[in-house]
């Protein structure tokens, strides 16, 4: 229609400061920002702070440096969840005045012995109808009505959500904010119109759909991008003792990342400069290399012993 402006694109990448940056944050980093670069938009950096307990102190700012030796440029002020608290607890009390959502008594002790589905201990409603508790939790409702989406890169994903993972928590009973509310409120804030993370948060998308939808916000589109494993078919992270990447010889990680993402890398660009190497990226990028993986082995090993014949 003449007239009519499409949509800004706007990315971000959004971690949570529990410890430095690894090489599969890396991944999600440079998805999101060549597709941000490629679309003419916007990339935002949102720190990801509300669960004090898992997080390092300084983390944050080890992501920052990370980001900026490897030449990530940000738009906006670098943004804290914890800074949008308010509007987290609004949008709890928003649900809750609408019967949309309920405090919970429940214990983890309680729920011990209820039915565990693919998303985790399904919730069987025990305190849907109200309950007595002083120390509560808050969950909001589901139904079975399927929630569907369309995946950039993973297709068609569709849950039901009462019986695949229960009315599920939006506040926790230490009171901290959960992941799924905070997450969706803050995209709405920021006017994020595509969401590229790690598949491991494809299974997330649809109580984040049920929270948009329930809130009158939009939707955004979502591209998955598959997680990164070493050698023994792990994913990368904390957990499986992935450390924080190399700051001093950004390049040839930057090129591994890129290689990891399956983007047709060549011999010569790690003697490239890093604008170089990110000029090549943009122009190249084409996320369809990835459509469908869950996963992709970490390139780091076989660039660096050349079994990639790169070398
Ligand atoms: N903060 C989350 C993490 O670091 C990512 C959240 C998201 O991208 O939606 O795993």
């Amino acid at each position: 229609m003449i007239g009519q402006a499409p949509d800004p694109y706007i990315g971000r990448f959004a971690p949570s400061p529990t410890g430095p940056l690894h090489f599969g944050s890396l991944l999600a980093a440079v998805a999101s920002y060549l597709q941000a670069r490629t679309n003419n938009g916007r990339w935002l950096v949102r720190i990801e702070d509300i669960d004090p307990p898992r997080e390092q102190a300084g983390a944050d700012q080890l992501i920052l440096d990370a980001l900026q030796s490897y030449g990530f440029e940000w738009d906006d002020r670098v943004s804290y969840q914890s800074e949008s608290a308010n509007l987290h607890q609004a949008a709890v009390d928003d649900l809750l005045q609408r019967k949309l959502a309920y405090p919970c008594q429940c214990s983890r002790r309680m729920l011990k012995d209820v039915p565990v589905g693919a998303l985790g201990p399904i919730y069987p409603g025990t305190c849907r109808d109200g309950c007595s508790g002083t120390e509560v939790a808050i969950r909001v409702r589901t139904d079975n009505e399927p929630i569907e989406f369309e995946d950039g890169l993973q297709g068609p994903i569709v849950q039901r959500l009462e019986s695949e993972s229960g009315d599920f928590v939006i506040k926790r009973r230490d009171g901290l904010i959960a992941y799924h509310l905070a997450v969706v409120v803050d995209d709405q804030q920021q006017g994020i119109s595509e969401i590229v993370r790690g598949v491991d948060l494809l299974d997330s998308t649809p109580r984040q759909i049920h929270l948009q939808r329930l809130l009158g916000f939009r939707t955004p589109d979502y591209l998955h991008i598959p997680v990164a494993t070493n050698r023994d078919g792990q994913k990368l992270s904390k957990l499986t003792g992935a450390s924080g990447i190399a700051l001093d010889a950004p390049r040839p990680t930057l090129v591994a990342a890129l290689a990891t993402l399956r983007q047709a890398v060549t011999p010569e660009l790690e003697h490239s400069t890093l604008s170089e190497i990110w000029d090549w990226a943009t122009t190249h990028w084409n996320p369809a290399q990835l459509c469908g993986l869950a996963s992709v082995p970490d390139e780091q090993d076989s660039l660096a012993t050349g079994k990639n014949g790169l070398r």
